[in-house]
Formats: structure tokens, C-alpha cells, sequence
């Protein structure tokens, strides 16, 4: 059974989407089959994958408010072993149009059900936000991976999110783990980075990956030419820790 990966964090501009696309890629790169899931109505995940939104007739929308088969909507990408369920902006809806439905959380999982023997890992990237989508991801993922930016207030609002994770873990998914609290765009010529790290390091302790995700100016190009960061550049060092972090989770088992 492949092991579904949340990629979280209400806060907006932390990395959530540029790790879900390079992690997927990179697992793929390295071998692993690999869906990765965009439930953002943004869908920066469809577009960085290379999937063209205007030519997406179906996507995670009609899988989660019309209970389309998350098989019908799956799409191959450039990378070989990455196939993707694309979202576009109709998603938007999704949140409102959820709340009357029942089992509205628990969407996502089911169909997720459907597909999950054929991979080997399942990468959600979720909205910024704590509602209904990012929910269902909690509800249906194994794991959720915290992207943290290595910024003034890193940790602010992660007692939120961690409180949502535990009310998660009570109600409706009880084997949900934290999979891990990955930093993301450091910038290595300053202190506060380094602060940022010590302070992550010692209110998440060994649950913090040993890869460090640095800013990279290739990493923030990729989405605009619609390749992850191992096809776009695969010598930079974006393609680098990218693959050393999908080796880190691979280990992780
Ligand atoms: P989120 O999905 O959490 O909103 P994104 O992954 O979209 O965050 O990242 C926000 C912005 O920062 C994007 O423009 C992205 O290209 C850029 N970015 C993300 N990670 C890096 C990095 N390591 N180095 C440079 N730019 C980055
Ligand atoms: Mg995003």
C-alpha cells in the first residue's frame, strides 16, 4: 500500500507547493511510483507538475463533490513514474459546497482508496488554510510533512496546525503520524537562520529532517517553465536536497 504524505501548513508562501512538486518528482526520479495530489485551487502543484490547467477537463473537484473515480482523473506528467490529479480554480467551491454532504471529510480518503495499491507514495499538497480540503488530506494521509520557513515567526501559528493534527488523530484518523517538520529557504548568509533552525530543532526535536532546504533561485524558476526542479535543472542544488530529502523520507520507511 503506498504511504500518503499531507504536505501542511496554514501559513501561505512556506514551501508547501514547491515541495510537493520536487518531492514527488525526486521520489520518482529515484524510482518510486508516485501520485501526487493537488488540492489547492491555486493549482500552482498542476501547473509546476507541467500539466496545462486550461486543458484539464476533470480534476479533484469532480473526484470530491461528484464522486468521480480518482482513477478517471489522473494524469501522466514529463517525469516518468509521477502521474498527478490535477485542481483548478472550480476547487474553489469545494470547501462551501462540502459542508452539507455527508462524510464531507472523508472524501478525499475514499477515493484515495481506490488508487492506493498502485503507488508507492501518495504526495497531498494542501491549501493554506485549516478548512475543509486540508482536512480531508489530513483524514486520508498516513503522514503529514510541515514545511517550515526559515523566517522571523517561523513557528507561529504551528501550535494551530498541530491542534488541528491532534483533533484529526482523535476523530477521524487515528493512525495519522508527523511524518516531519522540514526548513525550507534558508538563506545561509544570515544568523537568524541559524537561530530559526535551533529554535525548530528544539520545540520539534528529532522529528526535524536532517536535510535543510536553502533559497534557491532555480527552485522559485522551475513552476514558470512547468518542470520540477530535477528535470528543469537536475545539477543545481535544488535538485539536490530535493533528492537527499526523498532519499531522507524513503529511509523513514
Ligand atoms: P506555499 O505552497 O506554501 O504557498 P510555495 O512553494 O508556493 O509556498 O513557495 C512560495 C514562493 O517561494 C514561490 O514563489 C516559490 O517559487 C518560492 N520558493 C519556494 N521554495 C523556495 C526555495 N527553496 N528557494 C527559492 N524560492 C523558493
Ligand atoms: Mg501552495
Amino acid at each position: 500500500m503506498g504511504k500518503i504524505l499531507a504536505i501542511a501548513n496554514q501559513k501561505g508562501g512556506v514551501g508547501k507547493t514547491t515541495t510537493s512538486v520536487s518531492l514527488s518528482a525526486c521520489l520518482a526520479y529515484i524510482g518510486q511510483k508516485v501520485l501526487m495530489v493537488d488540492i489547492d485551487p491555486q493549482g500552482n502543484a498542476t501547473s509546476g507538475a507541467g500539466i496545462d490547467k486550461a486543458d484539464v477537463e476533470q480534476c479533484i473537484y469532480d473526484v470530491l463533490v461528484d464522486d468521480v473515480e480518482a482513477s478517471a482523473v489522473i494524469l501522466e506528467t514529463k517525469v516518468e513514474n509521477l502521474y498527478a490529479i490535477p485542481a483548478t480554480i472550480q476547487l474553489a467551491g469545494a470547501e462551501i459546497e462540502l459542508v452539507p454532504t455527508i462524510s464531507r471529510e472523508v472524501r478525499l480518503k475514499r477515493a484515495l482508496e481506490e488508487v492506493q495499491s498502485e503507488y508507492d507514495y501518495i504526495v497531498i499538497d494542501c491549501p493554506p488554510s485549516l478548512g475543509l480540503l486540508t482536512l480531508n488530506a489530513l483524514t486520508a494521509a498516513d503522514a503529514v510533512l510541515i514545511p517550515v520557513q526559515c523566517e522571523y515567526y517561523a513557528l507561529e501559528g504551528l501550535s494551530q496546525l498541530l491542534n488541528t493534527v491532534r483533533l484529526v488523530q482523535k476523530h477521524l484518523n487515528h493512525e495519522l503520524k508527523i511524518e516531519g517538520v522540514l526548513l525550507t529557504m534558508l538563506d545561509a548568509r544570515t544568523n537568524l537562520g541559524l537561530q530559526v533552525i535551533e529554535e525548530v530543532k528544539k520545540y520539534f526535536q528529532d522529528k526535524v529532517y536532517q536535510t535543510i532546504i536553502p533559497r534557491n533561485v532555480r527552485l522559485s524558476e522551475a513552476p514558470s517553465h512547468g518542470e520540477p526542479i530535477i528535470i528543469y535543472d537536475p545539477k543545481s542544488r535544488g535538485a539536490e536536497v530535493y533528492l537527499e530529502l526523498a532519499k531522507e523520507v524513503v529511509s523513514h520507511g
